[in-house]
């Protein structure tokens, strides 16, 4: 399977890392990390793009098995994964795709742009994450029925929901911004070599 794991990344911290880790070790592949460069969800980034590529890059070097991935940031286009897995299904016909999420994003899966095309596409792999224990929506559940699997890469091209087990350490990006700014410690939330990046290039400190 090949499997993308997309992030805004602003920035990327230890539970982005366990989370790829787990489907990589569970699933045994490589999870190509891409930069959501223009996310459509939420407000804008607060770091740049070469910014946080390069916290990226520098969270993914001592982990042979992810790999930061500028798809996103090439397209130059607002960052939909309908459309990098189009892209990826056209110059991959038959291989299994596979799009790594945490269960907030599996929750308001309805919200997303041709959500029904992307099941069409890849299979969605999905860790849980502190904090969004609550059941799916009812019309989610009902049409996600049957397409369940649990640590196991399936043969079909797209199509299910494989479960990872795992539970990735509860951070966010957002906890982590707002901790910067107030001057608290967080290097324990941050991979080193992204904690080196921030205080060096001064990111996240406010006006
Ligand atoms: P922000 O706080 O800025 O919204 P975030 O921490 O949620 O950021 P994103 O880059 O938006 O991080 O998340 C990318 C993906 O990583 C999403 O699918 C999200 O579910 C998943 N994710 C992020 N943090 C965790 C975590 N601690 N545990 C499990 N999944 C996570």
């Amino acid at each position: 399977m090949i499997l993308c794991f997309g992030g805004t990344f602003d920035p990327i911290h230890v539970g982005h890392l366990a989370l790829a880790r787990q489907a990589a070790a569970t699933l045994k592949v490589p999870v190509r990390m891409v930069l959501s460069a223009w996310p459509t969800h939420r407000d804008s980034p607060s770091a740049s793009i070469p910014e946080r590529f390069a916290m990226l890059q520098a969270a993914c070097a001592p982990h042979p098995e992810l790999v930061p991935d500028d798809f996103e940031i090439r397209r130059e286009a607002p960052s939909y994964t309908v459309d990098t897995l189009t892209a990826l299904r056209q110059a991959q016909p038959k291989a299994a795709l596979g799009w790594l999420i945490g269960q907030d994003s599996l929750l308001s899966l309805e919200t997303w742009d041709r959500w029904p095309q992307v099941l069409e596409l890849a299979h969605l792999v999905v860790l849980q994450r502190a904090g969004y224990d609550a059941p799916l929506p009812e019309s989610l559940a009902r049409q996600l029925a049957g397409r369940w699997l649990t640590d196991r890469c399936p043969e079909a091209p797209a199509g299910h929901v494989v479960r990872v087990t795992g539970q990735p350490p509860a951070v966010s990006s957002t906890q982590i911004r707002k901790g910067l700014m107030a001057r608290d410690p967080v290097a324990h939330l941050l991979p080193t070599g992204v904690f080196s990046y921030i205080r060096t290039h001064r990111l996240y400190r406010g006006p």
